[in-house]
């Protein structure tokens, strides 16, 4: 194997924080890259096929190097420059030149590889023309495309997973990858940008694990469950909420209406079934339907249809006689 160059250039006095990749902003999506970060897949097949994802995803490019060619690829995370050192390694064959630069705005991470001519083809593909067969190759494309250009939003936040890639060739390469494994992705257009996203729950946890990130797929349904929860208790909560309001709102309209026809006089002569449910009902306003059902060995729906005729009588103004006999009661009322 060739003989590795590396060489890491901090830029200045304030190399603070540059092994860990980045300021504190340790946020899911950074978590997800360094998990991803960590494994290394097995086989020779996908360590290149993950190379070539990221290399591709993050606008890698083919460079002059001394007399050959190199694959140079701009990295902004530590820990996937050293992932691609890694790759490069177990790959053979290579040389690779891995430099860390700080700008005024970010830290930058480039790797250089020298590209042997059989190599070389793999990087300067279409993406048209790129094509991976087996199943182990499938999962490795699209880790090292999220590694490349992914990011993914906390689920306790609103449910995103994106990834934003340099053509709209290589957005359908990836939203085909992730058809093919029954996620469903949308794809569209920001800033020249091409971006396939997900934005459901399943959607996400099934692209993470389908990368393998075991411990990001854990955290995320974890969060999620609790989120999914409390949300339905939220919905519950609402839904009494607003019957509650429903119930003291009829049962107020009900006393004024009784307290209405009490002061007109009209109460004592309505029917002793319609007297008595005034009764119960002025001296229990806290009490709902079925508690006065109950209360009062009716049923339901006789309760109902008599606090209704009391509220009609009350503020419809209707003469007496004419309601009383002309609205029957419902057949099965006692
Ligand atoms: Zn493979």
């Amino acid at each position: 194997m060739a003989r590795d160059l590396i060489h890491v250039y901090t830029g200045g006095s304030r190399g603070r924080g540059v092994l860990l990749g980045g300021d504190a902003t340790i946020s899911f999506a950074a978590d997800v890259k360094s998990e991803l970060s960590s494994l290394t897949p097995a086989r020779s097949c996908c360590q290149l096929t993950e190379l070539l994802g990221i290399f591709y995803s993050s606008r890698g490019r083919i460079i002059r190097s001394g007399d050959g060619q190199a694959a140079y690829f701009p990295l902004l995370r530590n820990p996937i420059a050293r992932k691609v050192v890694r790759l490069v390694h177990l790959l053979g064959g290579m040389e690779v030149k891995y430099q860390a630069s700080r700008s005024a705005k970010q830290m930058t991470f480039t790797v250089e590889l020298s590209l042997p001519d059989h190599l070389r083809e793999h990087f300067e593909l279409a993406s048209s023309r790129f094509g991976v067969e087996s199943a182990c190759d499938r999962k490795a494309l699209v880790r090292g495309v999220f590694l490349g250009c992914g990011s993914v939003n906390a689920p306790s936040a609103r449910y995103h997973l994106e990834f934003v890639l340099p053509s709209a060739g290589w957005a359908a390469v990836v939203a085909g990858l992730l058809a093919a494994h029954e996620i469903r992705a949308g794809t569209g257009q920001r800033q020249g940008h091409h971006l396939v996203y997900l934005k459901d729950g399943d959607g996400i946890a099934r692209t993470l694990s389908l990368m393998g990130a075991s411990r990001a797929v854990m955290e995320f349904e974890n969060i999620r469950v609790v989120r999914e929860v409390s949300g339905q208790v939220n919905r519950r909560i609402n839904f009494e909420t607003a019957n509650i309001d429903k119930t003291i709102e009829s049962a107020m309209r009900q006393v004024a209406a009784i307290e209405a026809l009490e002061r007109s006089g009209r109460l004592s002569i309505l029917s002793p079934a319609l007297q008595e449910v005034a009764r119960v009902r002025r001296d229990n306003p806290e009490m709902n339907l079925t508690e006065i059902a109950l209360h009062m060995r009716l049923s339901k729906s006789a309760v109902n249809h008599r606090l209704r005729r009391l509220v009609e009588l009350a503020e419809g103004g209707a003469a007496l006689s004419e309601l009383d006999e002309a609205r029957p009661e419902p057949a099965g009322v006692v």
